[in-house]
């Protein structure tokens, strides 16, 4: 970038990636086939394995149960496109969980409070009317708002209703201790590159002896269920970012972005988005009652300032957020809203550096 000063707070969408995942990346990339028995072929394996060990340890899991995927979207889409059983799903999910939810047309939507959080009572609604067999699919942290929803509830009221709970967990991995058993689930999907690791690797959490049919299929590669050749380079670099998680970089994290808003609440009365929730340690995501979010994306970035909205861009235009409209977001607010998320590599200074470029933004528009 050309700017004097460049600064990434868009960790939701990617992170920046670590310089030691960087580091191990480069000998990775001279592994061989893992299926092959030769010498090379077992060294291949034996390193895939140690990845394996360390990232299900990260989330108290069995390595038997994982299986690595191109990235969190393949092994959303592997559960809810591959089920024979019907569907309920939270109208907050990402879109590789919604869209193939909305082509099926038995498929049920739960509804989210106006602070974002999924609701309860409307799942009961939901599993009322019919007792199962359904897939139940609810997110761990909702990537916009960065609030936690109640997955543990969720999965205790499932499998009362003969159902099995899929959540995607991309947003909490890495942020917020996760121990899969204690949620009770019975898949989780998630991604590397959320959390310092590269893109196009991910993981999908099979609970032992729970049904599944895999998607990609032709090799005998994860144990039968997800045939390629395995992405050696991105499962050793995953591992490693996995290996960089520490409780003192998220208090670091939390720190910085309650002085965000401290700070931004101080300039204007800014709207935060599940603002008392329990929410994961690095996103604000917060809309005003005067300036666009289009002016305040170009003017940030023309600063050397990259966030986003929380929904996705196409052609530089910018679309109201699902998410905000399922919390029933007045539309002037909604039509206001970025995301800043924060990461490993954020510094106090780009906080400080944020907070006088978006008040002038404010103050000037
Ligand atoms: N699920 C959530 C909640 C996400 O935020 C993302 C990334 O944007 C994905 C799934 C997709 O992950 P990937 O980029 O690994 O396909």
């Amino acid at each position: 970038m050309e700017n004097t000063r460049s600064i990434y707070l868009d960790y939701n969408s990617t992170s920046m990636i670590r310089p030691q995942v960087i580091k191990v990346l480069i000998e990775a990339h001279k592994n061989f086939n893992a299926s092959s028995v030769h010498q090379f072929g077992v060294e291949a394996r034996r390193k895939i394995n140690l990845a394996r060990e360390i990232i299900a340890e990260s989330i108290n899991v069995d390595p038997d149960g994982l299986v690595f995927t191109s990235g969190a979207t393949e092994a959303n889409v592997s559960i809810i496109n591959n089920s024979n059983r019907r569907l309920v799903v939270s109208n907050i999910e990402h879109d590789s969980v919604l869209i193939p939810s909305r082509q099926k047309s038995d498929t049920k939507f739960i509804e989210v409070d106006q602070d974002g959080v999924i609701s309860i009572e409307s799942l009961y609604k939901i599993l009322k009317k019919n007792n199962g067999p359904y897939i139940i699919s609810t997110m761990l942290v909702n990537n916009e708002t960065g609030v936690i929803q109640p997955i543990k509830e969720i999965a205790d009221i499932a499998h009362k209703h003969n159902s099995l709970v899929h959540c995607d967990i991309v947003q909490g991995f890495g942020k917020i201790p996760i121990d899969i058993n204690e949620l009770g689930i019975d898949y989780a999907t998630f991604s590397a590159h959320k959390v310092g690791g590269p893109q196009g690797i991910g993981g999908l959490w099979i609970k032992p002896g729970v049904e599944f049919e895999p998607l990609i299929q032709g090799g005998s590669q994860e144990n039968f269920r997800r045939a390629g050749t395995e992405n050696i380079s991105g499962i050793i670099g995953f591992a490693e970012s996995v290996k960089c998680f520490s409780k003192k970089e998220t208090g670091n994290i939390l720190s910085l972005r309650k002085k965000l808003e401290k700070e931004l609440l101080k300039v204007a009365p800014v709207y935060i988005f599940g603002y008392n929730q329990n929410r994961v340690p690095n996103t604000v995501y917060f809309g005003n009652n005067k300036i666009t979010k289009e002016t305040q994306l170009v003017s940030l970035d023309l600063s050397g300032i990259a966030v986003s909205s929380g929904s996705a861009c196409s052609s530089g235009k910018v679309g109201n957020s699902h998410v905000l409209e399922a919390m029933n977001i007045e539309s002037k607010i909604m039509s206001s809203a970025i995301r800043v998320s924060l990461g490993w590599a954020t510094k106090d200074h780009e906080i400080d550096y944020f907070i006088s470029k978006w008040t002038d933004i404010y103050c000037k528009n």
